[in-house]
């Protein structure tokens, strides 16, 4: 655990983590302001403990306009029994709320991105604050973590699961089983850019807790086929650990495609602003030096189109979603597929 995450939180719960039985409340994160000066920000959680099995943190509202995780999570919360129960969930299905109440990626108090925020800061912005007492105080208590994306406003991804892949053999065994478990159409192991340490998924690796990271779609809307999905997929997870017995009308997985995501290559990025014509579907397999859009510049109509090429072979497993891209947006994302 680092230094940050050593500190003492300064967000409460009003439900106890640990005792047996069925709790819904709030996270009261200390937040005064002009309006209410010794106000607090409330983060909805839900606490089930009973019989004997590890602990799951269940995330959804890591991104605030990212929804079908949101809707499937608060979905199997209100259907959740916890006589049935061998272990312990925690589930925030809300994690930034400031950023789920506006629909946005980030918070609109701090600007903060809760997936770029941790380990946090016991006395940061809210988001940093969430991301502490998420690595602090919820983490080590769990064994396993199921984190639900989707591409959010500006991209769009073939639903998925994804995870870190894990050094340990052991640890990277039961990944594998989860992430088939959650049965997506796909899923796979990726190297995330730079060795990124400030996400959940890289807090959960400290920790020594298994983390799946589902994407599901994306555009800022939300798709009833993927909710669907998405707590169908949490249900047979949540049975693999062992927490919960499979769930009478859960249907079993559908056969999964295994990939991968390794480099920079797999990425395409713009270079100029501009509108962009995409040229690939999602789920399209590409080849280098292929077409993959082309760039158009409505401020110099009369400009010929600049034409972007990927890089590698690979599915094409996420694009970017408005049409209007500046330098820096990422384009596409490949996915190699494991034959
Ligand atoms: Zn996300």
């Amino acid at each position: 655990m680092t230094t940050m995450a050593a500190a003492t939180s300064r967000i409460a719960s009003t439900v106890d983590l640990d005792a047996p039985g069925l709790r819904h409340g709030y996270l009261k994160l200390p937040h005064s302001t002009h309006d209410s000066a010794y106000g607090w920000i409330p983060i909805p959680v839900t606490v089930a403990v009973g019989g004997s099995g590890p602990s799951v943190l269940l995330v959804a509202g890591n991104h605030g306009d990212e929804y079908e995780g949101q809707i499937a999570l608060m979905k199997f919360v209100r259907a959740l029994d916890v006589a049935a129960l061998q272990g312990r969930l925690i589930a925030l299905t809300a994690a930034n709320f400031p950023a789920v109440m506006a629909g946005r990626r980030v918070s609109p108090i701090d600007g903060g991105n809760l997936n770029r925020a941790f380990p946090g800061n016991a006395s940061g912005t809210p988001t940093e604050m969430i991301a502490h007492y998420i690595e602090s105080v919820l983490l080590p208590r769990c064994q396993y973590c199921l984190d639900l994306h989707s591409g959010g406003s500006s991209l769009e991804y073939v639903p998925h699961v994804h995870a870190r892949q894990p050094d340990d053999e052991e640890r990277r065994a039961m990944t594998l089983k989860l992430i088939a478990a959650f049965g997506a159409p796909y899923g796979g192991l990726v190297r995330p850019l730079q060795g990124e340490p400030r996400t959940l998924s890289a807090a959960a690796e400290r920790l020594g807790v298994i983390y799946l990271n589902a994407e599901l779609g994306g555009g800022g809307t939300i798709s009833h086929e993927l909710v669907t999905m998405a707590e169908a997929g949490v249900r047979r997870a949540l049975a693999a650990t062992g927490v919960l017995p499979a769930h009478p009308s859960t249907p079993p997985a559908r056969t999964m495609r295994p990939f991968s995501v390794e480099g920079t290559a797999n990425y395409v990025y713009c270079l100029e602003d501009g509108l962009f014509e995409p040229f690939v579907r999602l789920c399209d397999d590409v080849q280098p030096g292929q077409p993959a859009g082309a760039l158009h510049f409505p401020d110099t109509p009369w400009r010929r189109e600049e034409i972007v090429r990927f890089e590698s072979a690979g599915m094409v497993l996420c694009r970017r979603f408005p049409g209007w891209a500046r330098r820096g947006d990422c384009l596409y994302q490949l996915a190699s597929l494991v034959t």
